[in-house]
């Protein structure tokens, strides 16, 4: 990235990361996977149960591989040949769980989590239950305000999802949303997380770069 750019970049997410603070919720900022990996680990103890809400940002930065491969308990929803009843029943599980991973579909500057799910997994989790919550994002995933957010989803995120996952919807073919009403419609629950009673249960990692959608 060019340097400017990357120091305007860079101011965004000082920004983000002092309003999160306000919003009792903890930023970091590392320059690399390897270092987001390090983070991870201090974070969370070895042995804990952790589990992960879907995103394609915890696979870019090998965070699906290093909770494979480290001594934790994960809650694998990824593991090959499972039913959709298991499947669920790791969504169910993943609510007990001492950590839990999810990317976010847009971070405002003011320090606020945007997600619209389908199934509901994730962003349940991330509201409730597992004491400790990590959301993995790139610089891309940072807009001004809510605004920004909910204009972000519906020309990127899910139009994006909804190609990878090759849903049958309008914005499949169109790259925009028309809010539809198929039924392979991805966008069914529209959360903000504005704040945490809990202090630093949601941490937050900025990685240096451009990850997921
Ligand atoms: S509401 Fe429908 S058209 Fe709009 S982004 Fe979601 S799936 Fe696509």
């Amino acid at each position: 990235m060019d340097q400017n750019l990357h120091s305007v970049m860079l101011k965004k997410v000082e920004r983000t990361i002092a309003n999160l603070e306000k919003n009792n919720m903890h930023g970091h900022y590392v320059t690399s996977v390897e270092a987001l990996h390090e983070k991870i680990k201090s974070l969370v103890p070895e042995n804990s149960v952790v589990s992960v809400g879907g995103s394609m940002t915890l696979f870019e930065t090998g965070v699906i591989d290093l909770l494979r491969s480290e001594p934790y308990q994960f809650l694998d929803r990824y593991a090959e040949g499972l039913t959709p009843e298991e499947i669920k029943s790791i969504f169910r599980q993943s609510f007990s769980a001492d950590a839990y991973f999810a990317s976010t579909n847009a971070i405002t500057e003011n320090g606020e989590l945007y997600n619209v799910d389908g199934t509901g997994n994730r962003v349940a989790a991330m509201i409730f239950g597992p004491d400790k919550v990590i959301i993995i994002a790139g610089l891309n995933k940072i807009v001004k305000n809510l605004d920004e957010a909910i204009h972000r989803n519906r020309e990127i995120s899910a139009p994006s999802n909804v190609k990878r996952l090759n849903m049958q919807t309008p914005c499949n073919t169109t790259g925009t949303c028309s809010d539809c009403k198929s039924a392979g419609r991805i966008c069914v629950a529209y959360t903000t997380i504005g704040f945490q009673r809990v202090k630093d249960r949601i941490h937050v990692i900025f990685v240096d770069g451009a990850y997921g959608y």
